[in-house]
């Protein structure tokens, strides 16, 4: 599946549309979620055109991978949640209900965020 180049957080990346940025260094950008879903909800985003971990594994630099996991604790640690814990998720694909076709990292936390998927019936 090729790269949509004008999902949101595309045009985010291009400064299209606003975010409430909380970090960014040479390969990374990271904002809060427009509709958090924890007191601490912020989403870590490659700047480069990588649509989920597989392509990301594929096709980016150490360096640019690198760089993703250490924004996401850089993150933690800036809005307090390292010490209590907190969450770092990335869906990928229908099954995991991506709903925008560019990597990107959740990072949750502040509160007990309960278990990590509901027992399938
Ligand atoms: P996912 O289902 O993993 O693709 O998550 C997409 C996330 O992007 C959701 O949590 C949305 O609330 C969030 N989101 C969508 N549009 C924006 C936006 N303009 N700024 C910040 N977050 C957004």
């Amino acid at each position: 599946m090729s790269y949509d180049s004008n999902n949101i957080f595309a045009r985010i990346l291009r400064g299209e549309i606003p975010c409430r940025k909380v970090d960014e260094d040479a390969h990374t950008l990271s904002f809060h979620d427009i509709n958090p879903l924890a007191p601490t909800h912020v989403l870590v985003v490659p700047k480069g055109e990588y649509r989920d971990v597989t392509d990301f594994a594929d096709r980016a630099s150490d360096a640019e991978i690198a760089a993703l996991f250490r924004a996401a604790a850089r993150v933690a640690k800036a809005q307090g949640v390292e010490g209590a814990g907190y969450r770092v998720l990335a869906n990928c694909g229908a099954d995991a209900h991506q709903e925008v076709p560019h990597l990107h990292l959740h990072v949750f936390g502040g509160r007990p965020l309960g278990a990590m998927l509901k027992r399938a019936k």
